[in-house]
């Protein structure tokens, strides 16, 4: 009978963490393909999420390269929260939109504390509670230089709820934390599949 006990504890145990794992949300890039990446977010120590250089001070998200005008789709499937799109582009720091220029905000349809920005874009084609499919759409809008951009790219940045409201780097690296939000991305490596969860 301890025996017993003791492995349906076990199974609870299993059980209860195999659901926060089933709660981990995995992102896709914003587009269609895997763009180079010119900033990854700080680590407060102003080192990316392998501890190297490719960030600034102070920045809470991944800047994509990708050109003006480029499709920009869900990184998960979910619901638009917010956005902004009264942002005029230019190559300057501007706040408008809080700094992200025209921006869609979107839960992502895991369990309601994940949210994912893509930001300074030129175009944008969903509203509020619409719905979007990763990668297949509809489309959010076109990326651009809005806000404070001082080039075409896009800004993407995690929101995570679990922890209070804060941004969270999606990588898993030595200076990042251990579990990547990338469906395919290895330990300090940057992402190298491009799938949906
Ligand atoms: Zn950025």
């Amino acid at each position: 009978m301890k025996a017993l006990r003791f492995s349906l504890w076990s199974l609870a145990i299993v059980l209860f963490l195999t659901a926060c794992a089933g709660a981990q949300a995995r992102f896709s890039t914003p587009f269609t393909f895997i763009p180079g990446i010119s900033a990854n977010v700080d680590d407060g120590g102003v080192r990316d999420f392998r501890c190297g250089g490719r960030t600034y001070a102070g920045h809470c998200g991944t800047d994509f390269l990708v050109g003006r005008g480029t499709p920009t789709y869900a990184a998960a499937s979910g619901y638009v929260n917010r956005t902004n799109s009264n942002c005029p582009e230019g190559y300057y720091c501007d706040q408008c939109g809080g700094g992200f220029g025209n921006y869609v905000r979107m839960y992502a349809d895991i369990d309601g504390s994940w949210e994912y920005i893509v930001a300074h874009l030129s175009q944008v084609d969903l509203g509020v509670d619409d719905y979007s499919d990763c990668n297949t759409g509809p489309r959010l809008g076109l990326s651009g230089n809005s806000g404070c951009s001082t080039g075409p790219h896009c800004h993407f940045q995690v929101y995570h709820y679990y922890a209070g409201c804060q941004s969270d780097d999606p990588y898993a690296g030595d200076c990042a934390g251990p579990e990547s939000f990338w469906v395919g991305q290895e330990y300090n490596q940057d992402i190298s599949s491009n799938d949906c969860q």
